[in-house]
């Protein structure tokens, strides 16, 4: 069986503690591969062979560090079909979804940062006759990087890519549940000429492994992508030690419908949105309002057209939705179908295992797209972020009462608005708590736009200049003229 082993200082070598974690297919609940139990001793190792890469890999010109960013992201390209497979058997997401939108995403991150770095410039300021200001923009050292098990190699690399063309050196922790697209990018760096050191993994649990990177004082910079509460606990660590973060969290986002929508593009964009890759995006709209004059008609519709969809097997082309990531999270979401019940909501379908599931399956955690209705906005199913196949759906009266639903979360990552009403688009855009709004789409990326979220949804932002000027120093440099 195949052991997937920490990358430190370019090689391949085994946990300090010699263990390993099992690694289970969530499409069939079988174990196919081992993963590094890293600890304290391997992200010391990992963390000495970062800082060791630093000087001259920060010193590497912009022009080289791009090449070689670029002929990372050609490789991703070149082994699409293998990574594409790997992620899916994995993460359990849909090899369709993995082959259209993870891997050539991943790719995409590679390729934006390795151009946006030959165009990154600071700023000068001429202070009257008196004085020329000018800033210098520094990579930090060594970057810690912790990402989750969602979008795998696509939140990975959207770290590892600014980190490397910014002149950092970095540590990176993939999710215990899905370390292999990770180990697998190991080896196109190798193949691509990367320098020992520069780019670093560490596998394993996230208290033990990831907790030890966040601790780490010679690590003075971590972007982190995950939930909530491990990203209070991050900063409970981090903030005494001054270090620099990014924390991108949860969400809870609000889909919002008026009447005036192309009512068949909201369906089919909305299905999306509600269930790709299972649910377990954090973009994903969980809780879908819908004006009160068209509800019936629209949720009758949404009901139908998800009972529809394809529960199967990830690596079936007709699949539409895989399976979940665990048992433990699958245990969570049902979890929350139960509380939906108590708490007064009507499921409309779904709400259980999709009895047609192929014999390989029959042990994976799958649970049919479920609709739930006749929930208050203040409950906690509409408050609490799921994190699955499951959206709640109500009508509303008007603007003002969907704002006050839509707001009424502690977090605050996305919203989508649909409406041909151009004034009322924009009003609402500004008024909704959300780091992205999309008006008539969802999932639409610029990577040169800021990309983060407000409230509980995370601090920092990442994308375009924003992650160039995070993983670089600022310093002022004043000269009397
Ligand atoms: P998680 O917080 O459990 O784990 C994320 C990563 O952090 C993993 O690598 C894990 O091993 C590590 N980790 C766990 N505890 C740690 C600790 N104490 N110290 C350091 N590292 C630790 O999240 P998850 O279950 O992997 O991912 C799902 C969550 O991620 C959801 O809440 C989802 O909304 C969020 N998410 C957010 C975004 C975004 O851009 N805002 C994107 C994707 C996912």
């Amino acid at each position: 069986m195949l052991q997937i082993k920490n990358f430190i200082g370019g090689h391949h070598v085994e946990p300090g503690s010699g263990q390993y974690l099992e690694n289970i297919e969530p499409a069939t609940g079988r174990i196919y591969s081992q993963v590094a139990d890293s600890d304290g001793r391997d992200v010391d190792a990992a963390v000495a062979a970062a800082s060791d890469a630093f000087p001259q890999w920060s010193r590497t010109p912009a022009s080289e560090r791009s090449r070689l960013l670029l002929d990372i992201a050609a490789r991703i390209d070149a082994n699409l079909e293998r990574l594409a497979h790997a992620e899916s058997v994995d993460n359990g997401k849909p090899l369709r979804l993995a082959r259209a939108v993870d891997i050539p995403r991943a790719a995409s991150n590679f390729r934006f940062f390795a151009t946006a770095i030959l165009h990154f410039h600071s700023e000068a300021y001429r202070t009257d006759q008196l004085a020329l200001n000018y800033t210098l923009r520094s990579p930090r050292g060594v970057a810690g990087l912790i990402s989750p098990w969602n979008l795998p190699l696509y939140l990975f690399t959207w770290k590892v890519a600014p980190a490397l063309a910014t002149g950092n050196t970095c540590v990176a922790k993939p999710s215990e549940l899905t370390p292999m697209t990770a180990h697998l990018l190991t080896e196109l760096c190798q193949q691509a000429g990367l320098p020992p050191g520069v780019f670093n993994v560490v596998h394993g649990l996230g208290a033990k492994a990831g907790a030890a990177i966040v601790a780490h004082p010679r690590v003075p910079t971590i972007s982190f992508t995950g939930g909530t509460a491990t990203g209070a606990e991050i900063a409970r660590t981090g903030a005494p030690m001054f270090k620099k973060l990014a924390l991108e969290l949860g969400g809870k986002n609000p889909n919002i419908v008026f009447a005036d929508a192309d009512l068949d593009e909201v369906l089919k964009t909305s299905l999306r949105s509600s269930f790709e890759n299972q649910g377990e995006i954090c973009l994903c709209g969980s809780r879908l309002f819908v004006e009160e004059s068209v509800y019936p008609a629209f949720a009758e519709r949404f009901v139908s057209a998800a009972r529809q969809l394809n529960v199967g097997d990830p690596l079936d082309a007709a699949t539409d939705q895989g399976a979940l990531i665990s048992k433990n999270h699958l245990d969570k979401v049902t979890g929350y179908i139960r509380l939906a019940r108590e708490e007064g909501g009507r499921v409309l379908c779904g709400g259980k295992t999709p009895e047609t599931l192929p014999e390989r399956c029959r042990d994976g955690y799958f649970l049919a797209p479920t609709v739930i209705a006749d929930l208050p906005a203040e409950c906690r199913v509409n408050r609490e972020e799921i994190f699955g196949p499951v959206v709640t759906i109500a009508p509303f009266r008007n603007e003002e009462e969907v704002l006050g639903w839509a707001n009424s979360t502690a977090y605050g990552l996305s919203a989508s608005l649909w409406t041909q009403n151009l004034n009322r688009a924009h009003r609402l855009a500004e008024k909704l708590d959300s780091g992205t709004v999309w008006v008539n789409c969802w999932l639409l990326r610029d990577l040169r736009t800021p990309f983060g979220g407000m409230k509980q949804s995370g601090v920092g932002r990442e994308g375009g200049e924003e992650a160039l000027r995070f993983f670089t120093e600022p310093k002022t440099v004043c000269i009397k003229t």
